[in-house]
């Protein structure tokens, strides 16, 4: 197993990662349980793609050894894209999941279901060496309800309706990788990884 450090201290996240790199004999594991203090590192960038390389160089060069980190959010369209790179902090530094559920149903307060369209967006970023880094994207598209359903998943899972039908809190781990933002990112940079492994 090549162990990867994930730059993230979200166990939910970190375990969504280990559950889709496993199949690759890759393991992911969070900088905490591996003693590596990744600091307050600055999500400065204005894109998804910008915060993961942000975050990835950062552990790495704390680390030394390879280093995934991802960046994602939701875009609303109705919101002009928001809160995009803001999703984390949509509602202040110490909100709830609740909290931000509550901002973005209120700003969406009038928008009719036909317009309440809406993406989960995740780029991952991959640093193998100083010289190698391998990145990936993906995307899923959905609609913002009009209340919370569900209690599986996290952050905007019990708003985002997938395929017009459940939320994405009320579907399995499993279910939910297969169609994800990150599932779909987490694949693309499998695929990736196995050609450079030559896997
Ligand atoms: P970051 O990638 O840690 O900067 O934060 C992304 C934020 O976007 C999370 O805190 C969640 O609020 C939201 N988010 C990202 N991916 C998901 C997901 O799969 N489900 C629900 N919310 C998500």
């Amino acid at each position: 197993m090549i162990k990867y450090i994930i730059a993230s201290n979200n166990k939910n996240k970190a375990a969504e990662l280990d559950r889709i790199l496993n199949p690759l004999g890759l393991t992911a594991v969070t900088a905490k349980s591996e003693g590596i203090d990744l600091g307050d590192v600055e999500e400065t960038g204005s894109t998804f793609a910008e915060n993961a390389y942000i975050k990835a160089s950062s552990a790495f060069e704390r680390s030394g050894v390879p280093c995934v980190a991802d960046d994602s959010g939701l875009m609303v369209d109705a919101l002009n894209g928001e809160p995009g790179v803001y999703s984390a902090r949509y509602a202040g530094e110490n909100a709830t999941d609740k909290d931000r559920i509550e901002k973005l149903l209120d700003n969406l307060k009038g928008v009719p279901s036909e317009k309440r369209t809406a993406r989960f967006v995740c780029s991952v970023c991959c640093i193998i060496d100083k010289d190698t880094v391998i990145t990936a994207e993906g995307t899923c598209e959905g609609v913002i309800g009009f209340e919370p359903k569900g209690s599986s998943g996290f952050g905007y899972d019990p708003v985002f309706i997938f395929n017009g039908d459940k939320t994405f809190a009320q579907l399995t781990s499993e279910e939910k990788d297969a169609v994800s933002h990150r599932g779909k990112a987490l694949r693309s940079l499998c695929e990736k990884l196995g050609e450079y492994y030559g896997k």
